[in-house]
């Protein structure tokens, strides 16, 4: 049975995890997409809940059994990758799906739903302040938020490929209008 998708991308400090945190608190319906990824746990991250830890092996050979909706090598070799398991799980239970995956990831997810989905490209204001809020969030050394600053400038590029741009400028604005396009898209038959 298929269902609603909603797809947020932007470059990394953008503001994606603290959207698409919001919009889950607001609709009990909307279910997050665990991502498969084969990289190791950080910190407090569980299987399952993060996302599912696959080991390289396993990872490639479910990419060989074509059981990822999209899948792509991020930062240093390592892989993140949507299961169609995990969409058909979601869809089961007739929940809306929502997506928090890097731009290319974002653009791919687009392509494979179609008119099923909505794809939101968050935008900052400027480079200068995404850098401010990956220092400010204090979870990266100076050396990665310099290689995600670096990406940022390349995924600025694939604005275009998204149905619309939120800009994440003032956070509560930010925020509000999130929040009405998601209750736009789940109104549309
Ligand atoms: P992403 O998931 O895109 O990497 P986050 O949601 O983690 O980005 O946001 C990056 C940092 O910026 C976090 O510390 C977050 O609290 C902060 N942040 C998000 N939106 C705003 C905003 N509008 N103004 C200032 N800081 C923000
Ligand atoms: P992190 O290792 O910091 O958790 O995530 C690294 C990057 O992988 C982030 O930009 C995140 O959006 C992206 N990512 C997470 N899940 C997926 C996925 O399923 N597909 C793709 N293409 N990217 C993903």
């Amino acid at each position: 049975m298929a269902g609603k998708a909603l797809i947020f991308s932007a470059p990394s400090g953008s503001g994606k995890s603290t959207v698409v945190g919001h919009i889950l608190k607001l609709h009990p319906e909307i279910e997050f997409s665990v991502s498969a990824t084969s990289r190791q746990p950080r910190g407090a991250e569980r299987d399952g809940v993060e996302y599912h830890f696959l080991t390289p092996e396993k990872f490639r050979s479910l990419v060989e059994q074509e059981q990822f909706v999209e899948w792509e090598e991020v930062y240093g070799g390592s892989c993140y990758g949507t299961l169609k398991s995990e969409v058909e799980r979601i869809w089961a239970k007739g929940h809306v799906i929502i997506f928090d995956v890097d731009v290319k990831g974002g653009v791919n997810l687009k392509k494979y739903f179609g008119e099923r989905a909505l794809s939101v490209f968050i935008k900052a204001p400027s480079i200068e302040e995404l850098r401010r809020r990956l220092v400010n969030r204090n979870t990266d050394s100076p050396e990665a938020i310099e290689r995600r600053v670096a990406k940022a400038a390349e995924e600025m590029l694939y604005e275009d490929k998204f149905d619309v741009t939120l800009v994440n400028d003032d956070l509560a604005t930010a925020l509000a209008t999130a929040e009405k396009l998601v209750g736009d898209f789940l109104a549309k038959p």
